[in-house]
């Protein structure tokens, strides 16, 4: 996590929309350069919470403070600290690419020569000065998205608030976004950015804020995410050998269960993940005369630790 002041601090925030309790005490921080991820499934509060950071809503109870203002007491400031992107935006029939994005540089108070030296940048930054001239409803999901953040980012505003915005991306496009997400930090924006993509945000993000039902469930590092599993581990183990040799020495150890056959070799589970002790069936399988030519533990999968985390929730509530 970085370790740069927070710029944003949202505190015990709480929503609810008649008798439905949509956002209940959540409180985390954001810093400069730091890209925050934000999961949660359907319906946990994710564009709830977003919104109330845009000014687009009010909290029932709470507060959130963005660059020193308070996002009641002054939405206007905050307004021109954050670049909100929503999960979709309204598109515009006959209008092209550059005419939508000048309407918005206007619109933010930039005139003349700043006002073309702002969209230039812009565009470039954002790979759209070939598109400049094509209309909106003729662009594909990708380039799109690349607008969305265009205008987003007109304003050059501190704090990046985005909903979903890898959704409905082909790969290449994903890998581009990622990309310039990571530029964007590393100029010192601070980022919250939610997506059910949840192996997208893992190396798009420093940390993941994880929502259930309104309540956070964790907010760390992945990493810790996915160790929270840590009574297991598979292993992939390949041999220059007979892999009925391999499958003959795992029978006789208690301590690994062969899980499938692979090509040259298998897929086990080992009773402990303590690495003094996945060292030590290594070092055994070695003496026993198995040449090992593989052994590499099997990473959980963010998603797969998502749903253990989700079943655990479910399991305790
Ligand atoms: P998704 O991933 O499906 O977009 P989400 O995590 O963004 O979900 P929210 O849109 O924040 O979830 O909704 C949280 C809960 O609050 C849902 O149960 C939703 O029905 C409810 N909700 C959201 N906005 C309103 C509203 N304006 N009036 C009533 N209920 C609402």
């Amino acid at each position: 996590m970085s370790a740069a002041a927070p710029i944003v601090t949202v505190q015990n925030l709480h929503k609810q929309f008649g008798e439905h309790h949509a956002v209940q005490g959540i409180s985390f921080t954001i810093s400069c350069g730091q890209v925050l991820g934000f999961i949660g499934a359907n319906g946990a509060g994710k564009t709830t919470t977003m919104r109330l950071m845009a000014t687009l809503d009010t909290p029932t109870e709470g507060s959130i403070n963005v660059c020193g203002f308070d996002v009641i007491q002054f939405p206007r400031q905050v307004r021109d600290k954050i670049g909100w992107m929503p999960d979709s935006y309204g598109r515009y029939a006959l209008t092209t690419v550059a005419d939508y994005l000048d309407f918005y540089t206007r619109a933010y108070g930039y005139r003349r020569a700043e006002r073309m030296a702002r969209l230039e940048d812009v565009m470039a930054f954002t790979d759209l000065a070939l598109l400049a001239r094509q209309d909106l409803d003729t662009l594909s999901k990708g380039q799109a998205q690349r607008v969305c953040l265009a205008r987003m980012l007109l304003h050059d505003p501190e704090v990046l608030i985005m909903d979903e915005p890898a959704a409905g991306l082909d790969p290449k496009a994903r890998v581009e976004f990622k990309h310039l997400v990571r530029l964007l930090a590393a100029d010192g924006k601070a980022i919250f950015i939610s997506s059910h993509i949840l192996s997208e945000l893992e190396d798009m993000c420093d940390t993941i804020l994880f929502i259930d039902q309104g309540k956070i469930a964790h907010h760390g590092s992945t990493e810790v995410l996915k160790r929270q599993d840590d009574t297991t581990t598979t292993v992939h183990i390949k041999v220059a050998a007979d892999p009925e040799r391999l499958r003959e020495w795992i029978e006789l150890s208690p301590d690994i269960t062969r899980i499938e056959s692979t090509t040259h070799g298998c897929r086990a589970s080992l009773t402990s993940a303590l690495p003094g002790d996945v060292a030590a069936i290594l070092r055994r399988m070695i003496q026993d005369g198995l040449p090992v030519v593989d052994f590499h533990q099997e990473e959980q999968k963010l998603e797969d630790a998502f749903i253990a985390m989700l079943e655990k929730l479910e399991t305790s509530s």
